[in-house]
């Protein structure tokens, strides 16, 4: 099978080192990748969100699935543009990728659908912000209605920082004003063909620069999965992932299909558990950074033949991907000053050695080669995978590893997976 996967972060050096773990081997090209890509698989130079670009290379190069990374060349229409040539792809078509790229369509099929969410208000103007604010209380919660790159939600106590961030996000569109959810965070993704979802396993995500969560919140800076506390609240996971897929997958994924819109790709549900029960925090119609590298590492099922049924409407009649029992970790390395204007340019040095730590497996976000010297090109650089036996040996491997690694003025979180960690 020949595979091209769009992408340059380490959520797409995830998904191609699961996909060259499988017997036989798929035959994998990367568009556009990064340097750890390329010293995996042949990678292309181009535009993973131009649909003429991306359709022409598959078809002149007999691809038998594209596999779509990130948001925008889905929010592009660039799975639009495959289908109608009749190219198996891994990604939702603009329509049905609005599920992330608007808040306001997304908060509409889960009303039509009946899944349990946040109340909301949009809110189009200044006065009406004022007025969502003031009829929810504090803590608030603001979010932009559109793509924002990470940037978009503001939650905060502060209701004079919350009326600014929805007077910056107002210049863009609209903004949600949503209730204050509390509870443990859970990010669970759908392999979905359209009609039907297969679970993969649950994972968290740490959304905060710095340890105990304080600081900004960024793109992510560490996972962890399984998450062994849901077996306490649920009996086991299954349980949890039965209720996830009968009361937010299914029907979302029903919902978008009778609408004419099928959701042909990877159902991100960000979730909430809260004392009321189980709510969306969000959808994304991609694989989630970082916990796409804590949640493949685990798969048993070979990914290729996963991700081909979804894109060909194969999916009903198989059986649940599976799971390793392992634990896996994930610490992101971010350079200075990230995330508002991380330094870029500096050489990465010990990867080779960090590599060599049992279990230990590097997936690059931003980092390129500066003629034979590795360098960092971005805010998120690598992230740091590592499977064991437990969270206490994944987490010691893990910053073994990180100890091994050289970067000027990077940071990274101590404190990711501690909780579960014995
Ligand atoms: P998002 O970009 O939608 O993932 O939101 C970023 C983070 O904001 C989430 O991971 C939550 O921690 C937080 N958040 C989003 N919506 C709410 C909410 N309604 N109540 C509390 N926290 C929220």
């Amino acid at each position: 099978m020949r595979i091209l996967v769009l992408g340059s972060g380490a959520r797409e050096h995830a998904i191609v080192t699961a996909l060259l773990r499988e017997e036989p081997r798929p035959h994998v090209i990367a568009a556009p990748g990064n340097a750890g890509i390329a010293a995996d698989v042949p990678v292309v130079d181009l535009d993973p969100t131009d649909s003429d670009v991306v359709t022409n290379f598959a078809q002149e190069h007999n691809i038998d699935l594209v596999v779509v990374g990130p948001e925008a060349p889905l929010v592009a229409g660039v799975a639009d543009a495959l289908r109608t040539r009749g190219i198996p792809v891994f990604g939702p078509g603009q329509a049905a990728a609005a599920l992330e790229g608007s808040k306001t369509f997304a908060k509409r099929i889960m009303d039509e659908a009946g899944v349990p969410t946040g109340r909301a208000v949009r809110a189009g103007n200044l006065a009406e912000a004022q007025g969502a604010l003031d009829e929810y209380g504090a803590p608030y919660v603001v979010k932009a209605d559109g793509l924002a790159a990470g940037k978009g939600v503001l939650v905060t106590s502060d209701r004079d920082d919350a009326l600014a961030h929805a007077v910056r996000w107002l210049q863009h569109g609209a903004v949600l004003v949503e209730e204050f959810l509390s509870g443990q965070e859970v990010s669970l993704f759908f392999l979905s063909d359209g009609h039907t979802v297969l679970p993969l396993s649950p994972a968290q995500d740490y959304k905060r620069l710095a340890d105990n969560d304080e600081g900004p919140n960024t793109g992510g800076m560490g996972a962890y999965s399984p998450l062994p506390w849901l077996d306490a609240g649920f009996g086991t996971e299954a349980a949890f992932v039965d209720e996830v897929i009968e009361t937010i997958a299914l029907p979302t994924v029903r919902q978008l299909a009778a609408e004419d819109t099928p959701f042909i790709g990877l159902l991100y549900c960000g979730l909430i558990l809260t004392d009321a029960g189980i709510r969306v925090i969000e959808f994304n119609a991609r694989f989630g950074d970082p916990e796409t590298q804590v949640v493949l590492p685990r798969l048993v099922t070979p990914l290729s033949g996963l991700l081909l049924a979804a894109s060909t409407g194969e999916l009903a009649g198989l059986p649940r991907p599976e799971f390793s029992a392992d634990a896996a970790v994930t610490v992101v390395i971010a350079s200075e000053n990230y995330p508002e204007t991380p330094v870029t340019g500096r050489p990465i040095t010990g990867l080779a050695d960090a590599a060599k730590v049992p279990g230990v497996t590097i997936a690059h976000a931003a980092t390129a080669l500066d003629g034979s010297a590795l360098v960092a090109t971005g805010g998120r650089v690598l992230s740091v995978v590592a499977v064991g036996a437990d969270f206490s040996q994944a987490r010691a491997r893990a910053y073994e590893a990180i100890e091994l690694i050289g970067l000027e003025g990077s940071q990274h979180r101590g404190d990711i997976a501690a909780k579960v960690a014995n």
